[in-house]
């Protein structure tokens, strides 16, 4: 599980990252706003910790930029002060849960496990649906229209990442890193390919088109609503 903290005070950030690491996590710390929003852009975690009062970019700024890019990553944000005010913002922004500093990290470890069993509850999912497109991944079985569809082992892999992300773009390297297990260079094209073929078995002989590019970003898969000018 990868979890990401962004803390600009070093005590508290070197705390959640030490004990969060014992805890058999594997957190990318950031110490800035700035960072924070970047890593919280383009790499893909478990669960964020997102620390409110930040000099930079704040934490309120950071959740409205994932939501806004539709990233459902769950977010525990923290925040100093008492307020009812923030806690509602907070929630409102599509925050999933919250902590009140200072705070025991029992309290932390609990709430970032309880997330992540809410959050984590599709993947005992057996069925996966967009559109009339659907995914048994008990039975690796994939139909369009009721349509039986072959896909080898990686296409599946592609599939059920892009389906699980439904809505969000997901950059090559994500695609590469959680599909193939590796970092692929920046010039290579082996996601292009597999996502023509896979294209190519479920969105050809079909409408409306499933998998989308996303120019200079990468894909995703979501049923668009298109506007008929
Ligand atoms: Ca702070």
């Amino acid at each position: 599980m990868r979890l990401l903290v962004v803390e600009d005070e070093t005590k508290t950030a070197d705390y959640l990252r030490q004990g969060l690491t014992e805890a058999g996590f594997a957190v990318s710390l950031a110490r800035n706003g700035l960072d924070g929003h970047h890593l919280a852009m383009t790499e893909s975690f478990d669960l964020i910790i997102l620390d409110v009062m930040l000099p930079d970019v704040d934490g309120w700024r950071i959740l409205q930029s994932l939501r806004e890019a539709k990233n459902t990553t769950p977010v525990l944000f923290l925040t100093a002060r008492d307020s009812v005010d923030d806690r509602v913002k907070g929630l409102e922004l599509g925050a999933d849960d919250y902590l009140i500093k200072p705070f025991a990290f029992v309290e932390v470890l609990a709430r970032v496990r309880s997330l992540l069993r809410r959050t984590q509850a599709p993947v005992a999912q057996d069925e996966l649906q967009v559109a009339d497109l659907e995914v048994n991944l008990l039975k690796r079985r994939v139909t369009r229209a009721g349509k039986r569809i072959n896909l080898s082992h990686k296409e599946f892999c592609l599939l059920e990442l892009l389906m699980r992300r439904q809505g969000e773009v997901l950059p090559r390297s994500i695609i590469a890193s959680q599909v193939w297990d590796m970092n692929f260079d920046s010039d290579t094209n082996v996601i292009d390919v597999a996502i023509r073929r896979l294209r190519s078995k479920i969105d050809d002989e079909f409408e409306p088109k499933l998998i989308h590019t996303v120019r200079g970003m990468g894909y995703k898969l979501e049923l668009e609503q298109v506007d008929e000018a």
